[in-house]
């Protein structure tokens, strides 16, 4: 006799929502999802593979769950990059991507009753793990250049007074850096913590300055950053994250036990002392960013200034048609953000030439 299988319902709240991805097609050139597309060198294929190697016998045990070793390599490598940041491990700390960082930053500082609010277009995962983890999301719409003012920001945040506040510099998917002036600005009026999601940073033109610099002024200012992105490390799953040691200690309670497992903390400790090779291809995509920003506009396009490794081009009357010729081509870009843009991914020069083709003649 067959059963009647058991009605199985999603929480309430989420029953409207699907699982969230961009659509990983099989394509010759993928310029969606923002990667690095140099491979790692046969070099540090090797190191990461001695790196698993050299922990593989000892896996019958749980990692280190405070993943002390990786932390301190994450805080040399950002104190490295500006001037005096101080960062010490004790100041990061690591997770599955930083998705997951968000995550948890939500589920000990957001939750019910709470609210976090973010200047959109913005990243979409940020109201997505809000409305997971029960937290209210406070949209704040940014200017019609994708900026906005420190006056702005500021009262914006004085009127909501959310618990956590999102500000992603360089932004995704538009490319734009926000100003030290309007993050501090912020700050002042943030009655809560601030998160800088910084994933692009690396890419950003020179002399942009990263939030890590105003971390000594504002006990609740937090930036994050991913080894997704710069780092070509997506396939590893490593994000971070520095702010006080009394916040991250706070952190702890919602993390889940040894998260980060033995293989991810050997093989991330592996790419960080080899950074310098994933390091020298950030030069290569900004110069490949700076040259594809001109040639659309050339073409007539309106192009976003981006500080990021991709760039958001407009406008189209039919953006979905516009995605789907390229596609018919063999490139894969993005439908994200404001009705009528599109986002490219800065890949290879080779990549970027199918990608220059393909458009020149959707354009036709
Ligand atoms: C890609 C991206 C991330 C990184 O996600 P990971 O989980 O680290 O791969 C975080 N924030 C923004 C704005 C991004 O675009």
């Amino acid at each position: 006799m067959s059963q009647a299988p058991p009605s199985v319902q999603l929480r309430e709240d989420l029953q409207d929502l699907e699982a969230y991805g961009a659509p990983q097609i099989d394509v010759p050139v993928r310029l969606n999802t923002n990667e690095n597309p140099y491979p790692p060198s046969a070099a540090l294929v090797r190191a990461v593979a001695d790196a698993v190697a050299g922990i593989a016998g000892t896996l019958n045990r749980y990692p280190d769950r405070d993943a002390v070793e990786l932390r301190k390599d994450l805080a040399a490598y950002l104190d490295e990059q500006g001037p005096g940041h101080g960062l010490t491990g004790e100041r990061v700390w690591a997770a599955n991507g930083s998705n997951e960082v968000i995550q948890q930053l939500l589920q000990a500082f957001g939750g019910p009753g709470r609210t976090a609010l973010g200047f959109e277009p913005s990243y979409s995962m940020h109201p997505l793990i809000a409305r997971v983890t029960c937290t209210s999301w406070h949209p704040v719409e940014r200017d019609s250049d994708f900026g906005i003012s420190a006056a702005r920001a500021a009262s914006e945040v004085a009127a909501a007074r959310p618990a956590v506040i999102f500000l992603t510099s360089p932004n995704n998917p538009t490319g734009t850096a926000m100003p030290l002036d309007v993050i501090a600005a912020v700050c002042e009026a943030a009655p809560g913590l601030v998160v800088v999601d910084e994933a692009y940073h690396e890419f950003a033109r020179s002399g942009t300055p990263s939030a890590l610099t105003l971390l000594p002024r504002y006990p609740g200012l937090i930036v994050t950053r991913t080894m997704s992105k710069a780092f070509a490390m997506a396939g590893a799953r490593v994000g971070y994250l520095a702010a006080a040691p009394e916040l991250i200690e706070k952190l702890l309670v919602v993390r889940l036990p040894y998260h980060l497992s033995a293989v991810t903390q050997a093989v991330a400790r592996a790419a960080l002392a080899h950074r310098a090779e994933p390091l020298a291809t950030v030069e290569k995509l900004r110069a490949e960013r700076d040259s594809l920003v001109i040639w659309l506009r050339e073409r007539g396009l309106s192009v976003a200034d981006s500080d990021a490794n991709f760039v958001l081009f407009g406008e189209f009357g039919d953006r979905h048609a516009t995605w789907q010729e390229l596609l018919d081509r063999g490139v894969l870009v993005r439908e994200v953000g404001p009705a009528r843009w599109l986002r490219v991914t800065v890949g290879t020069e080779e990549e970027m030439t199918s990608f220059r083709t393909a458009l020149a003649e959707v354009l036709r």
